[in-house]
């Protein structure tokens, strides 16, 4: 069997310590791929180098969160443009998406800005013809809403869990969903899970960021964690873990066009 994190922050400088063990333990665990998603130029820079150190098992998405939106400077924002361009222009197939990009209902102070850079990000994945990972805590409905006017082939809503109705036109438009850890142990992630077909899922773990529940807590979070999020899915699924593992695999390969080991 086989799993992929489609979603973790790998260049995060929590991970830097220890970085080929935390690869070895993700291969352990079956984990054959992972996309390290970026917040800023400092951590996009570290992504691509991250993929160029582990090829075929770690992919790059590179763009700037709405976090960290309010220090952002042009030249910062500028320069992270040009590095994906870049990037795109000589071909780069560990770069698959951009992400993870977005608005954040919690920092309305800087949220013209916020929508600036969203839509410059999103500009830029229609021209690139690239794939986008999007943040969307408050403000999903607007999103969905909102991504309609752009070109975008393919859009990938990460940890989606509210309003279902957004949810809905979400699939009816083929975007993908990305669940993590939660799915062992929330309510309200496994009836998104029940509600996304098993073709639009993928799995993610967010790292480093902590769960507090069992069976993850007191535990760093790592791409180890997969195996039991797609437990968890094939649970609420009522399918074999075999089946909804190779789907995922699949839809990885799909989403982010590329072909694992
Ligand atoms: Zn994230």
């Amino acid at each position: 069997m086989k799993f992929v994190d489609a979603h973790v922050h790998l260049s995060d400088e929590e991970y830097a310590e220890d970085l080929d063990e935390i690869i070895a333990e993700a291969k352990k665990s079956n984990v054959v791929a992972l996309v390290s998603n970026s917040m800023d130029l400092e951590t996009s820079v570290g992504s691509l180098k991250l993929s160029e150190r582990y090829p075929g098992m770690v992919y790059a998405a590179l763009g700037v969160h709405p976090w960290n939106v309010q220090n952002l400077t042009d030249a910062e924002l500028k320069r992270v443009e040009e590095l994906i361009s870049e990037e795109r222009a000589r071909k780069n197939k560990a770069l698959v998406a951009i992400g993870e990009i977005g608005l954040d209902y919690k920092y309305t102070r800087v949220w013209d800005k916020q929508l600036m850079v969203f839509n410059e990000m999103l500009n830029l994945a229609e021209k690139l013809d690239l794939p986008v990972i999007i943040h969307s805590r408050g403000t999903t409905s607007q999103i969905v809403d909102m991504l309609p006017s752009f070109n975008l082939k393919k859009v990938l809503l990460h940890w989606f869990s509210h309003p279902l109705s957004a949810l809905k036109k979400a699939l009816e438009h083929g975007y993908y969903i990305t669940e993590g850890p939660p799915t062992a142990y929330s309510n309200g992630i496994r009836e998104v899970v029940r509600r996304t077909p098993l073709t639009n899922l993928l799995t993610e773990t967010d790292g480093p960021v902590r769960y507090w529940k069992n069976p993850f807590k007191g535990k760093r979070t790592t791409p180890a964690f997969i195996p039991t999020v797609v437990k968890a899915v094939a649970e609420v699924k009522g399918l074999e873990v075999e089946e909804v593992a190779a789907q995922i695999v699949k839809n990885f390969e799909a989403f982010f066009r590329v072909k694992l080991n």
